[in-house]
């Protein structure tokens, strides 16, 4: 037993530490790159209305009590594999498993969040607990953790769940695997809520990669409410008609082609790449 409590004692600090460089260094490093492309990021902003410094406090604070959340959560995961229910696969890594383990725990996830999203805008539970992600009308990347103790208890939830249906399905899941799609999930989280259209001129309506949601696709949630519940992609909006009416104009709106010098797209290509870099490493160490 003492074994077991010393064991979640290590995995909650080492969740809470994991949880909280990852989402300081993603919001941290985007809003540095929207501060460093300050003309770029103005001509691509959603919304004429400007986040004040009460939103900032108000996200940054809620942001950390998440953290603090995601670190009780991760309890029921040492319980879980304590118990034998969920297991970690190590020694070597099969690459082609690995690459289907985590674009699997993706796709799930994305499920996962419609489905949780679309019963957090319910009457009864808008009011319990999503009412305070909303409060974000202009949202910052600072929003991306911005929950109630409710919902980000539902948020977590999801790693525990999928990582026992895997160790049921796959013999367990590579913790690297685990550790990448956290990465790629606070990366375009952030990206979600940047409030300034991030991808390319014509995205939405490129047939290889229009199904990948835009910033402009989650800021119409935070502005408009009922439509665009998706995370990753638009598969589930568009397969249950969720999917905002003025979406692709609205992204033509602001999306604008990029004009700008080949040293200044290198800057914002290192740049991006960096952020993903950072926040992979965050994740390791
Ligand atoms: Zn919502
Ligand atoms: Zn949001």
């Amino acid at each position: 037993m003492p074994g077991l409590f010393n064991d979640i004692i290590d995995h909650m600090i080492g969740a809470f530490t994991f949880d909280l460089g990852r989402y300081l260094i993603a919001a941290g490093a985007l809003s540095f790159i929207l501060w460093a492309f300050g003309k770029w990021s103005e001509a691509r902003r959603i919304q004429s209305r400007q986040a004040g410094f009460a939103d900032y406090k108000r996200e940054f604070l809620s942001s950390m009590r998440t953290v603090v959340v995601f670190g009780l959560t991760t309890i029921s995961t040492v319980l879980l594999e304590a118990s034998g229910w969920i297991t970690v696969m190590t020694g070597e890594i099969i690459w082609p498993l690995f690459v289907v383990q985590l674009l699997a725990m993706i796709v799930a996830h994305d499920a996962y969040f419609y489905w949780m999203h679309r019963w957090l805008h319910t009457k009864t539970m808008f009011r319990f607990s999503h009412l305070h992600h909303h409060k974000s009308r202009t949202p910052t990347p600072w929003a991306a953790y911005s929950f109630s103790s409710f919902e980000a208890m539902t948020e977590a939830a999801f790693v525990p769940i999928y990582v026992f249906a895997a160790s049921i399905l796959f013999d367990g899941m590579y913790p690297f695997a685990i550790f990448l799609f956290l990465a790629h999930m606070i990366v375009r989280n952030v990206m979600g809520h940047a409030g300034v259209e991030l991808f390319p001129a014509g995205w939405t309506r490129n047939k290889f990669v229009g199904w990948i949601t835009t910033t402009t696709h989650h800021d119409l949630h935070h502005s408009q409410g009922n439509s665009n519940f998706g995370l990753y992609f638009t598969w589930w909006d568009r397969m249950m008609g969720t999917e905002h009416s003025d979406y692709e104009a609205r992204f033509d709106a602001v999306a604008k082609p990029i004009q700008l010098s080949v040293g200044a797209a290198a800057n914002i290509s290192i740049a991006a790449f960096s952020l993903l870099a950072v926040v992979t490493t965050a994740n390791l160490i």
